[in-house]
């Protein structure tokens, strides 16, 4: 079996586990997917999403969040770890999305990665969520699960994002991030993978009986 048939088979299967393949961040604007995505560097998606309902209250758009003092967003943000940090980034990403691109979040890679704090990452999930590209989220569940399947063999996320855009199918490969982080979550978890009631066995290299 090539990569690529590797790769499609394991879309197939995803897809009958976890039909609803969503981001586990909940925003109810691009801008807000931005800063969710950003505060979930190091941090766990359940802690970001107890953390947002107040800061978007107080903060709800760029418009708000630009004009913010650090120290206060910091409060807000505290407890997703890496607070000094984060809040910089979001204070800055909010400043040149308002000032540089007219409030609307830029839809190229290239021109996502300039704004403060924005990886690949990140660029990627807007990408695929908000712009509906072919996207490859390459977060920890990913990079762990895909050289488990045998898709990739490196830990490196750029390298990651690139081999898997060689062999996923364009229109498959944003939902297959999504589907993957669930499935690391439930069956495939970081150091007790639950192989014995998991439905990429068939096609998993690392399956052990
Ligand atoms: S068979 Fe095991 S190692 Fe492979 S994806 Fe499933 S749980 Fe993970």
């Amino acid at each position: 079996m090539t990569k690529k048939e590797r790769a499609l088979k394991v879309c197939e299967l995803l897809k009958i586990d976890y039909p609803d393949a969503v981001c586990q961040l909940n925003a109810e604007t691009p801008f807000q997917l931005l800063v969710a995505t950003r505060l979930s560097a190091q941090c766990t998606d359940a802690r970001v999403n107890l953390v947002t309902p107040a800061l978007f209250e107080r903060y709800p758009t760029e418009n708000e969040l630009a004009e913010a003092e650090i120290t206060d967003v910091e409060n807000y943000i505290h407890s997703c770890g890496f607070y000094h940090g984060k809040a910089r980034d979001l204070v800055g990403m909010a400043k040149a999305v308002r000032d540089i691109y007219g409030g609307v979040l830029p839809d190229t890679i290239e021109e996502l990665t300039k704004l403060p704090g924005v990886g690949r990452k990140t660029a990627n999930l807007i990408m695929g969520d908000v712009y509906k590209q072919p996207a490859v989220v390459a977060d920890t569940h990913l990079i762990r699960i895909t050289n488990l399947l045998g898709l990739v063999s490196t830990k490196d996320p750029k390298k990651v994002e690139l081999e898997l855009k060689k062999i996923l199918p364009s229109e498959e490969s944003n939902d297959f991030c999504h589907r993957i982080v669930l499935h690391g979550r439930a069956i495939c978890i970081a150091r007790r993978p639950k192989c014995d009631v998991c439905n990429l066995k068939s096609v998993c290299k690392s399956y052990k009986v």
